[in-house]
Parts: C-alpha cells; structure tokens; sequence
C-alpha cells in the first residue's frame, strides 16, 4: 500500500510538473514573440484559407464567414496606406503582436508605397479594395469594376514589387455588392470579404463611440470579421483600449492568410464557415436577406416640434381609436365605469392666430343710406309696436322708471311647434318695479 502511494505520489508530481512546464513554455513563447508586452493580446493562430473553395464571406452580407471558433476575432482595416494614422495603426498592433488583414487602395499604394512596404515587413495580410474607392460597384458596368480590381492589384503589387506578396482578398468599397463583379473576382479566384460587424468609423463619432459599437457588435456574434479603417484618427486613437478590452474579455486574434502551393489550407468542415452552425436549418434557409448598412449621408433630420403639428379637433376626435372613444353602458358585469379618457393631452396649447393681424374693415362697409328724417322716426315707431308684440318683457335700465310691460297674451301664449315659450321662466307678467 505506501508503495502504491509513493507510485501515485510520483506521478502526480510528475504531470504537475510536465504541466507548469507546459505553461512556462507557452508563456515563454508569448513573450518571446512579443517582445517588451509579455501581456500582450498576441496572435492565437492562423487560419489558411482557399479562396476558390469559400468566395464570398462575412455575415453582413453573406451567408459564409471565415471558420472561427467562439471568441476568435479577425481584424482587418480598410482604405489605407494613409501616413499618420495607417503608422499609428501598425504601431499599436506591433506593440501587442496582432497581425491583421489590410485592403489597399490602388490609388493609395501609388503615392505611398513605403506605407504597404511596412505592412508586408509586419507580417500582416494585404489585400485590396479597389483603384480609386468608386462608391458605385453595384450600378457600373462590369468592365469599369473589372479595370478598379485590377488597377488596385496592380498598384499594390508594384509597390511591393512581387505579385504573391498580395492576397486574392477583395473587399467592395461601401461594401456594395454586385453579382457580376463577385463573379467575376470568383472567376479569378479571389475572395470577396464582407464583414461581420462594422465599427462606424467612417462616421463622424468619438473614438469612444467606436470603441463602444466595436465591442457591443463582437460580443452580440461573439466571434467575427471586424471592419475598420486605419485612415480614421479616432479609429487610430482608440485601437490600443481596444486590444486590452479584447485580451480582458477572453477573445483570440485570428490571422488569416491564403493557401499557397507550399502552405496547404487549415482542415475545416462546411458548417465551421457559418456564424451559428446550429440555427434551424429551416429557419437559416428561409430567413430573409440580410440589408446592406450603408449610409449615403448621415445628418438626421429634426423631430418635428408641437407647433409642426396640425392640431384640430375635429380631425383629433376622428383620428381617435374608436374603441377609446367613450361609451355609456358598454360595460362588463360587476365593472366599474371609469371617466373617460380625454380625446387628447389636456396639457397642450392650442394654437391661435393673432386676430389683430385680420385687416382693418373699410368705411364704406359702414355706411348707411340716407333717410329723410321723418321716414326714419315711422320706422323707429313701427320698431317699437313690433318689439311690444313680440318679445315678453323688457327691463328698461334707465333709472327711476316704474311701469308695467304689456305683453299681450295671445303673443306670449302662442307657440309654433318645436319652439319654445318666449317668456322665460320666473320672468312674472304684471306691474315691475326696478330698485
Ligand atoms: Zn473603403
């Protein structure tokens, strides 16, 4: 039995041992790979790709994304090579030995050739994104995509002076897809690379807001293509807090490279190129495209304020649901009827013309005809008669003035049907004396 023990003893010893040395190795390659930040995020792994086997990737718009496993993140930055911000960029991601994807610009490789230089020293992946970045590919014809593809290979290649130091990797400016161009970049068989998420950097937003979109969009995929812009100084600016983040919340840097007839693909299978391999397969099938995110311009319009609002009340009451509308006597047993709810907010101010801007009447309107004097004294005192016979009763306000009213009964009495009596209640016949 106590040598069953120390046996036991031994080779527990000995796996603790072959383990801390394990680790130790593992750290001491790290660290050795990255020297200066033994805390580096680092690069987990890379990832050999066929381009003829998977051409289009990237959940944005496609159904393919690049076979990663869960918290793996694939950086890639668009637009450049632009000094300063492009060197900022590869500074920030040599300090913590990230490798990245880059999609050059033709135009760009052309006046800064050092700039994709730098790139390919750093061991990062170089693909292109066009000659002259036309916010157009899925609207002009086929031939003038087909000559800014080749344009921006061509450019790119030159400044680096060796056509396999490019990869067969395009990404469409304004990621604006067209058949025919991923056709015919399948046809010579580059991949077309979309994105998983986006970090709105060519917005105009904080670098924080970018950090916040970055980090919110992996977390919701939890693995994925990211798309930024090394020319974009917040992009630039928040890189580095955002290599920390990624490293503190457990995610892997993925570099990605094409298989070569000396560097043979990574083995996955057809379900590792799906985001959630394990949706309904029903529901992946059925479910509609997924809408292209590109803004043409970004300046939002501004809420509509109290006084936009075409405030009636006859168009209100109509506009109201009918079952809102107050109704006596529709109410369940044992229910109490509550009030009504009022037909719109009581709070609000109903708008009024100003009336003293109506115009001034003129003076003709107030003109009367002329009237010999006696004619208007008979029409006075025929007024008169007419009042006494109709109306009930009149209280002169003039003072110290007793009488009675006569109010003719038969006047008072006679009523046309669906009228109501002249004299109003309370109101007595007879003698009045006004105090
Ligand atoms: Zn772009």
């Amino acid at each position: 039995m106590p040598v069953l023990a120390k046996g036991l003893r031994a080779a527990l010893l000995a796996s603790l041992l072959s383990t801390s040395f394990l680790a130790s190795t593992l750290t001491t390659a790290r660290a050795e790979s990255c020297p200066g930040n033994p805390d580096a995020l680092g690069t987990s792994r890379t990832l050999v790709v066929d381009p003829t086997e998977h051409t289009k990737i990237g959940t944005m718009q496609y159904g393919e994304t690049l076979p990663l496993k869960d918290h793996e993140v694939v950086l890639t930055f668009d637009d450049g090579p632009l000094p300063p911000h492009s060197n900022q960029v590869l500074q920030t991601l040599a300090s913590e030995c990230v490798k990245a994807t880059f999609f050059i610009i033709g135009r760009m490789a052309h006046q800064f050739p050092d700039g994709v230089r730098r790139l390919r020293e750093a061991g990062h992946t170089i693909g292109t994104h066009s000659e002259n970045h036309p916010l157009s590919f899925n609207r002009m014809p086929i031939e003038r995509a087909m000559q800014e593809i080749n344009d921006g290979i061509d450019h790119t290649t030159a400044a680096l002076g060796d056509p396999n130091a490019v990869a067969p990797f395009f990404r469409i400016p304004g990621l604006l897809r067209a058949e025919g161009v991923e056709e015919y970049l399948a046809s010579r068989g580059i991949m077309t690379w979309s994105a998983d998420f986006p970090a709105d950097d060519w917005r105009h937003i904080s670098s924080a807001q970018v950090l916040h979109l970055a980090l919110t969009r992996i977390e919701a995929k939890g693995k994925g293509v990211l798309l930024l812009h090394d020319i974009q100084g917040r992009t630039a600016a928040m890189l580095p807090t955002l290599l920390r983040e990624l490293k503190a919340r457990g995610y892997r840097i993925v570099h990605v490279v094409p298989a070569t007839p000396d560097r043979p693909k990574t083995p996955t299978e057809p379900r590792d190129w799906l985001m959630h391999p394990d949706a309904h397969p029903a529901l992946v099938a059925s479910w509609p495209a997924v809408p292209r995110f590109v803004f043409a311009q970004t300046a939002m319009m501004a809420a509509p304020g109290l006084e936009d609002t075409r405030y009636d009340d006859d168009m209100t009451i109509f506009h109201k649901p009918r079952d809102r509308i107050f109704r006596p006597g529709r109410f369940a047993a044992d229910t109490v009827p509550l009030p009504p709810e009022p037909l719109w907010p009581r709070s609000l101010q109903r708008a009024v013309a100003p009336v003293n801007d109506l115009p001034a009447p003129d003076r003709t309107v107030f003109r009367a005809p002329q009237m010999p004097r006696a004619e208007l004294k008979q029409m006075a005192a025929h007024s008169t008669q007419h009042a006494e016979r109709t109306l009930p009763a009149r209280a002169d306000t003039s003072a110290d003035v007793t009488g009675s009213i006569a109010v003719q009964a038969n006047t008072a009495r006679r009523q046309l049907p669906g009228s109501w009596p002249v004299t109003p209640i309370g109101l007595h016949r007879g003698p009045l004396t006004l105090h």
